[in-house]
């Protein structure tokens, strides 16, 4: 059997084969590695597929997330509301930017935001929430954007994870996460439901203006070369890899297919195990299994780790500390218990290969590993 990794790049290069060679050729030829065509091709095809909203490429997830936020005009001391279980930049851009960060504790089913948890992480100078799509699958959009609107604030979503996951609304329409709010981000980080082969991400809105305003930060606050408007960034999507994306965008929803398959063998090969809880899946979201993650609740989850590992299965813990107790981002108001359900998944928490080439007899022999841990 092939060794076992989180994520095979390696399977995905061989599926795509030489069409990866001659979209890089292209590029190469035409010599245009900053802005060349392929970066607003990408921007356009990506704008379709996520049901028409204007895309901004940037260089990477986390300027997506910052160029959102200082697209909002908010003034130093302002706040916004932040996943306390998440990756670390969501919150990140908002320190950089001088903000405050009101961490709201998420839920120990699903593991986005709890929207019970909007009204004490509010303040007066709360302007924005930032709900994190984690691990594939939407968070409680409905109630956080009606919390955003009797607030009258934005809603930032960091959709990373969740690249064409749907959100499913009471009526049964659908939407792609990431859509529903003031702007929608991501990152094409390599091991994401849809990767480049280095940095890239984007962000979008549905407003045209908006758009305008984001595409000028992201190049140094100009509109017209060396006519500088505001105070930006750099932050560009190389057209190389606008080029591989473009290859890869047609095959994300069947990936992510393949991604859900294997996601419900796990859970057949792994539910009647009565120490862990399987992956939930929300009613108001599909889920794309950017991860598979599990919780331990025998308090074993550390060994579990080491068992697997040993056993030639990798797993992950993502995310091993809670934001509100990191080094950088703790603070007295948000002592240790502050949000025991960010802490209680921080210690809980593991997550098992996922990628869409796994094999099943791959997933059978991980699948084995776990349980002769239990056994
Ligand atoms: C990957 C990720 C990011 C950051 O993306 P980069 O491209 O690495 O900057 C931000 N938020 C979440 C939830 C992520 O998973």
């Amino acid at each position: 059997m092939r060794p076992l990794k989180m994520v095979d790049l390696g399977l995905e290069q061989q599926f795509f084969g030489p069409r990866l060679q001659a979209v890089m050729a292209e590029v190469l030829a035409h010599g245009q590695f900053i802005r060349g065509p392929e970066v607003q091709q990408f921007a356009q095809e990506l704008g379709a597929y996520l049901g028409g909203v204007h895309v901004v490429p940037c260089a990477n997830g986390t300027d997506a997330l910052q160029l959102a936020l200082m697209a909002l005009d908010l003034a130093p001391g302002d706040a916004v509301i932040v996943p306390a279980f998440t990756y670390v930049s969501t919150a990140e851009v908002a320190a950089l930017l001088r903000l405050q960060i009101r961490w709201a504790d998420v839920s120990l089913e699903h593991f986005n935001l709890l929207p019970e948890a909007l009204e004490a992480a509010y303040t007066p100078r709360v302007k924005a929430i930032v709900p994190v799509h984690l691990f594939g699958q939407a968070a409680p959009m409905a109630e956080i954007l009606a919390f955003a609107q009797a607030k009258g604030i934005a809603v930032v979503e960091d959709t990373a994870q969740a690249l064409g996951a749907e959100y499913i609304f009471p009526d049964g329409q659908r939407a792609k996460a990431g859509t529903l709010g003031t702007i929608g981000c991501t990152s094409f980080f390599p091991s994401k439901n849809l990767g480049c082969y280095g940095d890239g991400g984007a962000l979008w809105t549905k407003d045209t203006t908006l758009a305008q305003r984001l595409a000028r930060l992201a190049n140094h606050g100009q509109d017209v070369l060396y006519e500088f408007i505001e105070v930006g960034v750099n932050s560009r999507l190389d057209t190389l890899q606008a080029a591989i994306l473009r290859l890869k965008l047609p095959y994300l929803e069947e990936f992510n297919r393949r991604r859900q398959a294997i996601a419900d063998l796990y859970d057949s090969y792994l539910r009647d195990i009565a120490a862990l809880q399987l992956p939930t899946r929300v009613p108001w979201s599909t889920h794309i299994f950017h991860q598979y993650t599990l919780r331990v609740l025998d308090g074993r989850r550390d060994a579990l780790r080491a068992y697997l590992t040993a056993r030639g299965v990798p797993a992950m813990v993502y995310y091993p500390k809670p934001l509100h107790l990191q080094p950088a981002y703790q603070h007295p108001e948000a002592p240790p218990g502050s949000f025991p359900n960010a802490e209680r998944l921080a210690r809980e928490v593991i997550s098992l290969p996922m990628h869409p080439f796994l094999s099943e007899d791959q997933v059978a022999y991980i699948a084995e590993a776990v349980h002769d841990f239990f056994r």
